[in-house]
């Protein structure tokens, strides 16, 4: 059974099903998704009555607590964009099919936080709310569908470990009239990464009603006056940063080392003395450094012995470190070192610049 049925999940921001609690394992279950709702199908402890639960962040906005300045954060950014909305479009005059992305902190009082940084109360949300022509709905979906594919790649994580689960009319949102969740198995089990939503002209209308300002977009081609609809792309920065982390990490015998995709990588290139003791080493590795920071992120270190220096550049995911030795002084070679293979080549200091610019692409 997929756990998010019978099992208590944020699943959007709001008034949850009604839920009941295990009184023995502490487990929340929907208990109208349960064969019996009296009886957890975990432990088979006694459950609770049901309860309704908001997870929606309750504040008050100036100095006065009361009703007037009763308001909530924000569930998801989503609705910061329906409001820039008009914005943009008297500025820009932009073109139907357009899309606006906004990245920023949401609010969910979380029912069961939890999995490290994969369900927190106060997360980071990527989303974007790309307009279109409602009639055209599906071929958007559809353009959609592969975008989000093609940067699961470009993340690095592996497709085998990537599911697209079709979300039934009875399980989306009221407001979607397609939602697919992208989910990612994770070492504590499959769940959802992104969400993938058609949202209709919901929001938009909405807003429009709500506000008594005219949201309506006007085609100059076809002289059509309408509302845009919207397809979501919905992502979360820590689920992003979880998975890249659970895929890229890997142990051998002797180190653990972060097989980042290159681009992801926080430094691209490290540059060491081989002791950390002579004048002559250091000033050398110094001037490297000094030339390939201003093309590269780069590292310097020159603690402890050069096994352990590669070893701390391993775990960070740095593709390549530059070491400068006595033969450097002689002949301007350095040796360059691999973070997957750990082999070493010989290199002229003037060609630094360019194995790199070609071994990182
Ligand atoms: P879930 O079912 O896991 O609670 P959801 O369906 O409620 O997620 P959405 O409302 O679709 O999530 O939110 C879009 C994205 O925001 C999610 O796909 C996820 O990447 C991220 N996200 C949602 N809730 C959280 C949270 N509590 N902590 C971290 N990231 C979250």
């Amino acid at each position: 059974m997929n756990r998010k049925v019978w099992q208590a999940s944020g699943h959007e921001a709001g008034f949850s099903d009604p839920l009941a609690d295990c009184k023995k394992c502490k487990n929340r279950f929907r208990p109208d998704k349960l064969e019996n709702p009296k009886v957890c199908p975990m432990c088979g402890g006694e459950l609770t009555e049901p309860r309704q639960f908001n997870t929606m962040m309750k504040t008050f906005v100036g100095p006065v607590e009361g009703e007037a300045g009763l308001t909530y954060l924000r569930p998801e950014t989503a609705q910061g964009i329906f409001i820039n909305f008009k914005n943009i479009i008297d500025s820009f005059h932009p073109k139907l099919p357009f899309g606006l992305a906004q990245i920023g902190k949401a609010f969910r009082n979380e029912i069961t936080p939890g999995n490290f940084i994969f369900r927190t109360r106060e997360f980071e949300q990527m989303e974007i709310e790309y307009f279109i022509n409602g009639s055209e709905w599906e071929k958007w979906f559809k353009y959609w569908v592969n975008e989000v594919k093609n940067w699961l790649k470009i993340i690095g994580l592996d497709e085998e470990k990537i599911y697209f689960h079709d979300i039934a009319g009875s399980e989306r949102a009221h407001y979607s009239k397609k939602t697919i969740d992208i989910e990612y198995k994770f070492p504590f089990g499959q769940d959802e990464l992104y969400g993938l939503a058609y949202r209709t002209d919901f929001d938009l209308k909405t807003h429009s009603e709500k506000s008594g300002v005219d949201l309506s977009y006007f085609d100059s081609e076809t002289r059509e006056k309408f509302i845009p609809h919207v397809i979501e792309p919905s992502m979360g920065v820590e689920r992003t940063l979880l998975a890249i982390l659970c895929e890229a990490y890997q142990e051998e015998k002797e180190r653990v080392y972060l097989k980042l995709p290159f681009a992801l990588a926080p430094y691209k290139t490290a540059v060491f003395p081989l002791l950390a003791n002579k004048p002559q080493l250091v000033e050398k590795a110094k001037e490297v450094y000094k030339s390939v920071k201003g093309c590269f992120a780069c590292a310097w270190d020159e603690r402890g012995n050069i096994g352990k220096r590669y070893y701390s550049q391993d775990e960070i995911g740095t593709p390549y470190c530059i070491t400068i030795d006595f033969q450097t002084l002689e002949d301007e070679t350095v040796t360059i070192r691999n973070r997957d293979t750990m082999e070493q080549e010989r290199i002229k200091i003037n060609a630094i610049i360019s194995y790199l610019a070609k071994n990182l692409s």
